[in-house]
């Protein structure tokens, strides 16, 4: 019945390979064919451009033969056509610029080929580097490598030197494949047990061939060995031959330097990359962090060095430029600066000490939310900072989550009896891994207290849903070299709730839930947001639970995440372990991703702790919990807020928001009386008296990010009037001082952004 979709006016031997190209159009090419052959039948323009292919939704080399699709018995054709898109570069401005959206396909096959050239050209540099693992990232590509002594900046104008000449020998980038076992075997012989370790992960993950990359002709390298050439060489397609020169016939990748006049690289890689490395139109190495195998910090240390690539020397250019910006947006940089807060070694790394002027702006922000929580039916209540081991014990926080918490405190009477006992060091530490001991936590999360709360009263169907808030500070354990100013700390207050609810009721209060979010984002203006639907991945046994449950809680997930009107993707494995959830994402300056908001629906808590109410049936029923948290933790929120209004806060969220500027000290005591006015509206303001000149005092304020300046001297006092300076708007002119103090407060009440 059902019709073949490649349908040629002769129908093509089955050696064909036949394709369909995005707008539809069916096409036939003797096997072997490759990506380029596609490209220059359809024209030379396409071919010209062309730096990759995408078959069936999957990136492959340009000049790879295409795979022949499996036959299908039913089509008269004999095979299924291949879907496939011809990957360019983008085209230049006249500026040298991309127009458009970058295509993060073209990008990715860049990257992923400078990543070979930067690892070529630090294995020129440095012959005893030993490779790991070099992906590309969302900002360019990186290089994990074992090296000593490390690589320091100083030795990246001499990479970037090498790179360079790389990139002008034009040397395509050529793929062979080695069977499991002969792959394995060569890597052996090599001694580069990272790539060992790759090889290894990827034959347990299904794959029946290892492919490497030679930076160079593959034909001439391994794979002139015979049988291992699969033939994805890429001659015969395109001219390359006289940029290539003559390629050494030995050298793999671990084994040692290149000689000059013998260039060829190559690295054990799934690919794809570029057709040759002058693809790569403009590249930086831009940095090195020190990493572990496989982020694993017990294990061998690495060095990460990072760097980026583009098309055009005018892109990265301007890529640089607008890191710079970053930087000088970088909420650490603009914290500090304007004496948000501080960070103390003797506190500790990672527990944020708020100042008075950072401490204004969570309050405000905590005013906002409870504002909304009261009218939305929230009680809010207050709990402890720490609990029994029990009390997590019961919630399943510990022994698993121990890892990312403080250690537990151990009473003392207790540690005195095991040590009676002759119990070591050793012999503690193992009763605290097993969690075989009594003592308290310092809380990890708020629910096990709402819960607590929850179950000190009967409850009957009437009461529900519950709603319990509080801003609740939590405690983690975070890797030192994970913490980063406020966004990743040690410490951290969450804006959290816990909903108790009935299955009914789930529905509503996800998306009231959701509802808070959106008022949250859209008040400060915040619209550059993702929304991530965490679903539980069916093949992983880390989700505890009922799937009938599951099916239901990511159902009503879904729904709320529909009602939002904004993109949302559903992802696979990102649920937590106990439900579904729905995070807002927001990307920092740096282009790093931050959760945010979020709620979560849970059905696993109510039932570790045996959480009932009486339904109407007068039978006991178990209620849903859904967590949420719009701001998540006031900390990461408000070092990604200070980044979104570069510090430029809106007058409600300012820690200052007026000063007044008398021009000379002959007006110190009418500056005092109209600040005292505006004090006694509720408005947060100081005077400049210094002995500074008007112009000066200006420029301070601005320097502070203020939002209103006002100006007075002799004709203000006569009049009682004030000159208002707004930050962006500039000179506003005299205003009778009511008229302002009413201005500013209404700004305030409606929270103009
Ligand atoms: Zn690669
Ligand atoms: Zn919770």
């Amino acid at each position: 019945m059902p019709a073949s979709p490649a349908s040629p006016a002769s129908p093509a031997p089955p050696s064909d390979i036949h394709v369909r190209l995005p707008d539809g159009t069916l096409k036939s090419y003797p096997a072997p064919a490759t990506g380029r052959d596609v490209a220059a039948s359809i024209g030379e323009g396409l071919a010209k451009a062309a730096v990759g292919v995408k078959v069936n939704g999957r990136l492959h080399d340009l000049d790879r033969p295409l795979p022949a699709a499996p036959p299908k018995p039913a089509s008269p054709a004999g095979s299924e056509p291949l879907d496939l898109a011809i990957v360019t570069r983008p085209r230049a401005d006249k500026q040298g610029r991309s127009k458009g959206e970058p295509d993060p396909d073209a990008l990715y096959l860049l990257r992923h080929s400078a990543a070979h050239v930067m690892a070529e050209a630090i294995q020129r540099l440095r012959p005893d580097a030993l490779l790991a693992y070099g992906p590309p990232v969302e900002q360019g590509f990186y290089y994990d490598i074992a090296l000593d002594p490390p690589l320091s900046s100083d030795d990246f104008p001499k990479i970037e030197q090498l790179m360079r000449q790389i990139v002008q020998e034009s040397r395509p980038f050529s793929r062979y494949e080695l069977d499991p076992e002969e792959g394995l075997n060569k890597l052996r012989q090599e001694n580069n047990k990272y790539k060992l370790d790759n090889a290894q992960r990827a034959i347990d993950a299904g794959a029946d061939r290892l492919s490497w990359y030679v930076t160079g002709d593959a034909a001439s390298g391994q794979a002139a060995s015979g049988e291992a050439d699969t033939g994805q060489g890429a001659k015969g397609s395109r001219d390359q031959g006289e940029a290539t020169e003559s390629v050494n016939a030995s050298p793999p990748s671990a084994t040692g330097p290149m000689g000059p006049s013998a260039p060829s690289f190559e690295d054990l890689c799934q690919g794809p990359h570029l057709p040759t490395t002058a693809d790569i139109g403009a590249f930086k190495v831009t940095s090195v962090a020190s990493s572990h195998w496989r982020g694993d910090v017990h294990s061998d240390r690495f060095q990460r060095v990072y760097g980026t690539a583009f098309f055009t020397p005018a892109d990265l250019e301007h890529h640089l430029e607008q890191l710079e910006q970053a930087k000088q947006r970088d909420h650490r940089v603009l914290g500090t600066k304007l004496g948000l807060f501080a960070i103390d070694d003797m506190v500790g790394q990672g527990l944020i000490l708020w100042k008075p002027k950072g401490a204004v702006i969570r309050d405000e922000l905590q005013k906002f939310i409870m504002e909304h929580l009261r009218r939305q039916g929230y009680s809010q209540v207050f709990t402890p900072h720490i609990g029994k081991l029990e009390l997590y014990k019961t919630s399943g926080h510990f022994p698993y989550y121990q890892d990312s918490q403080y250690p537990p405190l151990i009473l003392r009477d207790q540690v005195e009896a095991l040590a009676d006992e002759g119990c070591t060091c050793g012999d503690l530490a193992n009763l605290m891994k097993q969690g075989d001991i009594d003592g308290y936590l310092l809380k990890p999360m708020n629910c096990p207290h709402h819960i607590k709360i929850y179950s000190s009263e009967k409850r009957s169907y009437r009461d529900l849903p519950i709603r319990l808030a509080e801003f609740g500070t939590v405690y983690r354990w975070e890797q030192s070299g994970e913490l980063a100013g406020l966004t990743r700390v040690r410490g951290f207050t969450q804006d959290d709730a816990h909903l108790f609810v009935t299955q009914e009721q789930l529905n509503d209060e996800v998306m009231g839930c959701i509802e808070l979010v959106k008022i949250v984002f859209s008040t400060l203006g915040m619209t550059d947001y993702r929304v991530r639907v965490g679903l539980r991945d069916p093949r992983s046994d880390k989700y505890a639970g009922d799937p009938a449950q599951w099916e239901k809680a990511q159902a009503a997930c879904g729904l709320a995440a529909e009602s939002l009107g904004v993109p949302f993707t559903k992802e696979p494995g990102e649920a937590a372990f106990y439900g579904p959830k729905i995070d807002f994402v927001v990307k920092d300056v740096i282009g790093r991703e931050w959760q945010l908001g979020t709620v979560q629906v849970d059905y696993q808590l109510p039932q570790r702790f045996d959480l009932s109410y009486t339904g109407s049936d007068n039978t006991e029923h178990r209620p849903v919990m859904i967590h949420r948290a719009p701001f998540g933790s006031m900390e990461r929120f408000i070092g990604v807020l200070i980044e979104h209004f570069n510090a430029e806060f809106p007058l409600w969220l300012s820690p200052e928001q007026v000063r007044v500027l008398p021009i000379s000290d002959k007006f110190n005591g009418y500056a005092s009386q109209v600040a005292a006015a505006l004090r006694d509206a509720g408005i947060r303001v100081s005077v400049d008296d210094s002995n500074e000149r008007l112009g000066g005092k200006i420029r301070d304020a601005e320097l502070n990010k203020l939002p209103y300046m006002l100006v007075v001297g002799g004709k203000d006092e006569a009049a009682g009037t004030v000159s208002v300076r707004h930050r962006t708007r500039g000179d506003e002119g005299a205003t009778p001082l009511e008229a302002f103090i009413e201005r500013v407060k209404t700004q305030v009440a409606e929270r103009t952004v």
